[in-house]
């Protein structure tokens, strides 16, 4: 008889023995902390930033379980993420679709027909928006200050000479001021304080219209930093927003064991025999690598856990696998064929990625490019 295994694999990866590496999210969860968020944010709308594919675990699927949550806003980083995204709000119609990275001229007629928003970030944008005839100019546009992250939005000079600027300030439709918050994940960090009362500075000399400040982290700020809009992002996908704020996972990752194998001492394992066995040690072969997301820098410095066994990561960690040194499992625990998680509520994405040295967004972003994606709870 085969022994009882403890680990608990993908229930659909086991339909799917083919797939050397599995992304599962659960689309539940994200609506779950999306409603969270909403509560912390009392008064203010909640809207959820779905950029770059939604943090790469699929919009398509996510965002009209958003829309049915009654997520009523969205953001996008550009104009083709706001065609995708107008196309899965299609039943919704009505949902706001703001476009963060700015307005250009070649972009006019999709940002036309599709309905989407700009976040103008330059006086010379504004203008540019006013100028052109593609789209009708009672149409809504969001206008971004910069507070202190300089990076995008007009500078105080710029808001000044706005405020004067009657004439432009007439002709926009502005339905959102917004600025962002550079370090809100540290919320002792003094910029924040810094930043907000520039906002509330910059607002008071403007034509009044809902205002955002907050991502995720911002939220937990306190009200202050909530305004009309918050702007979730990360959280809603699993990651911590700042200290203390945990949010429900979403992710799972697993990636097959191609082979077990018994190293001897003294042999290396991996590109550049970085991992030097100083035991007889049982190397298990993972199909996943760089090229599915499992970040380079993970390579012969961490470690992950399979049920209550802390397993390192040895030798560099290369295109399509990665090994593993299960030497202090049980013999039987894990077989060839058997999917071990890589991400799961054990490996959540900031333990992960504060081992490879980066931040969930990142781990996020680059996961799963060749793997069987699995949506559940929709
Ligand atoms: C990405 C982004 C957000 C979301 O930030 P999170 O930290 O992921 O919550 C909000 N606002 C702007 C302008 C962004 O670029």
């Amino acid at each position: 008889m085969r022994p009882k295994r403890k680990i608990r694999t993908l229930s659909d990866v086991q339909n799917n023995p083919i797939e050397h590496s599995t992304l599962e999210v659960d689309v539940k969860a994200v609506c779950e902390n999306w409603h969270r968020l909403d509560k912390a944010s009392g008064a203010a709308e909640t809207a959820a930033v779905v950029k770059a594919d939604a943090y790469g675990l699929g919009a398509d699927p996510i965002v009209p379980a958003l829309c049915e949550y009654g997520v009523k806003t969205f953001f996008v980083a550009n104009v083709f993420e706001g065609v995708q995204i107008r196309e899965a709000t299609k039943p919704f119609p009505e949902r706001k679709i703001f476009v963060l990275n700015g307005f250009d001229l070649c972009a006019a007629p999709q940002f036309a027909k599709h309905n989407l928003i700009p976040v103008l970030n330059t006086i010379q944008e504004i203008q540019t928006f006013l100028a052109q005839t593609e789209i009708d100019s009672e149409s809504p546009v969001a206008v971004q200050m910069d507070t202190g992250m300089n990076r995008l939005g007009l500078s105080r000079k710029e808001i000044s000479e706005l405020s004067q600027s009657k004439g432009s300030l007439e002709r926009l439709n502005i339905i959102l001021w917004m600025s962002h918050l550079a370090c809100a994940e540290d919320p002792d960090h003094p910029l924040n304080k810094r930043q907000l009362d520039r906002f509330n500075s910059s607002l008071e000399k403007l034509p009044p219209a809902p205002a955002s400040l907050a991502n995720s982290a911002g939220i937990h700020l306190g009200s202050e930093y909530h305004f009309d809009v918050v702007r979730p992002g990360i959280a809603l996908y699993g990651g911590s927003p700042s200290p203390g704020n945990r949010m429900q996972p979403v992710v799972r990752f697993a990636g097959k064991i191609l082979q077990l194998r018994d190293v001897d001492e003294g042999e290396t394992v991996g590109y550049g025999a970085e991992f030097r066995a100083e035991r007889t040690s049982k190397i298990a072969t993972v199909g996943a690598g760089y090229a599915d997301g499992i970040l380079r820098s993970l390579g012969n410095t961490s470690s992950l856990m399979i049920g209550s066994y802390a397993v390192p990561i040895v030798g560099r960690v290369s295109m399509d696998v990665l090994a593993l040194d299960v030497t202090d499992l049980p013999p039987s625990y894990l077989r060839e064929g058997d999917h071990v998680p890589l991400i799961d509520t054990q490996n959540l994405i900031d333990d992960v990625a504060k081992q490879a040295d980066t931040i969930s967004y990142e781990i996020l972003t680059r996961l799963g490019a060749r793997s069987k994606r699995i949506y559940t709870g929709r």
